[in-house]
């Protein structure tokens, strides 16, 4: 029997399973290895070449976990020997900061976090930033390093090494059953394993609901989030190797809510823009079919445009060679934190990245296993 069953090999999960493998607990932490989109049964939120990672926050929490998260990178890179984490500054721009949800508590957490935001006027911010285009009219705000990306594949393997070499076991299977008794938890899995545990933490990003793996709901809703690609020379790129990790306020009847990363080289071996957003065409799903439809075959054109717009808008300068869709998934909870709670006696959920937890993930896991 393991002391601790965590369900779920995310940001979130191999958080949970370093952190409960460094006390000496038996740790098993299960979960497919990345499935072909096609084909998949569960997917992930994290699959992509990066996430933005910053101290900018809805609330001071929230930034106080990211900033546990960011100052324990370093140090998990060592660990493991793999790198995944790129200091280059985060940029929020808005046409309003006080109403913009990543800057509205920007004192607060300037206060309890210690340190101080850069401001730039549209006029200043032009001559800080020069790969903007010169006339966007947004004021900005600068979180400078240690905020940045960070590639979350990268930081998961890096995890889950520490966690293995702590002694934790690491199961490349889907849970299908998770079954609570009295002296323990049965979990059941694709492969036909049965294994037991005193303990279990569920953390499997959309699909915790999704599975069955909640004895109790949790309050949440499941979004679709499309991201645009925008592949670039590695010329350009090199250009812009400078520029910060973004977020922008952008005023447009299709999208809100704009994220991007600099140009990166993906698996493919191209250079691309990543930018991402809210849409009026997101759904919601409240089955595993209509998810893993909308995994495989998306349906984003609309809100697709109106991102490649906003990408060509910020950097007029830029050659773009061509541009791709993604669809993805995240999950959010009514007051836009994530819900840790005990949905058994001895099953503890972490629900709701709301889009935004990566970069925390070590720290949520963290918190996830004192909750145990
Ligand atoms: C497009 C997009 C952009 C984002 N941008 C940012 C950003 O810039 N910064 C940021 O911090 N966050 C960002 N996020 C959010 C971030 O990716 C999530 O908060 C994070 O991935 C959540 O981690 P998780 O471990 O909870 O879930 P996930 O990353 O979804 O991982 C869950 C894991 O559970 C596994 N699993 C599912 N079902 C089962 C099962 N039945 N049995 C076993 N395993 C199972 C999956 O295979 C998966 O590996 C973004 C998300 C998206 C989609």
């Amino acid at each position: 029997m393991y002391d601790l069953i965590i369900i779920g090999t995310g940001p979130i999960g191999a958080g949970a399973a370093r952190h409960a493998s460094a006390t000496g607990a038996n740790v098993a932490i299960i979960g497919p290895t990345e499935p072909h989109r096609a084909s998949h049964t569960v997917w992930s939120s994290h699959y992509d070449a990066a996430r933005l990672t910053h101290r900018s926050a809805r609330n001071v929490q929230l930034a106080q976990y990211a900033l546990e998260a960011i100052t324990n990178y370093r140090a998990i890179e060592a660990q493991s020997g793999i790198p995944f984490y790129t200091p280059c500054g985060t940029l929020s721009l808005s046409h309003d900061l006080g109403e913009f949800s990543y800057t509205a508590q920007r004192t607060a957490i300037e206060q309890a976090l210690d340190f101080r935001y850069v401001d730039y006027t549209p006029t200043t911010i032009t001559h800080a930033f020069p790969m903007l285009s010169g006339d966007l009219g947004y004021h900005g705000v600068y979180d400078g390093p240690p905020s940045g990306y960070i590639a979350p594949r990268a930081m998961v393997a890096a995890q889950l090494t520490c966690a293995q070499h702590q002694g934790a076991t690491i199961i490349r299977d889907i849970v299908t059953q998770l079954t609570p008794q009295h002296d323990g938890v049965t979990v059941t899995t694709h492969d036909g394993l049965t294994l037991h545990a005193q303990r279990v933490i569920v953390a499997a990003g959309a699909y915790s609901g999704l599975c069955g793996l909640l004895p109790t709901p949790v309050p949440h809703t499941i979004k679709s989030e499309t991201v645009t690609l925008g592949r670039v020379s590695a010329a350009t790129a090199a250009r812009m190797a400078d520029m910060p990790s973004m977020m922008v306020d952008c005023v447009s009847e299709v999208i809100s809510d704009a994220y991007l990363t600099p140009p990166l080289q993906y698996p493919d071996g191209e250079w691309y823009f990543k930018l991402g957003s809210n849409s009026i065409h997101d759904l919601f799903f409240d089955t595993l079919p209509a998810l893993q439809h909308w995994i495989k075959n998306g349906d984003m054109d609309a809100t697709h445009h109106a991102q490649i717009a906003l990408l060509k808008q910020l950097f007029a300068g830029v050659e773009w060679l061509d541009f791709t869709s993604l669809p993805c998934v995240i999950t959010r909870t009514p007051d836009g934190v994530p819900s840790i709670s005990n949905v058994h006696p001895r099953v503890t959920a972490v629900v709701g990245c709301n889009g935004s937890l990566a970069k925390s993930g070590d720290t949520i896991g963290r918190v996830a296993v004192e909750f145990v």
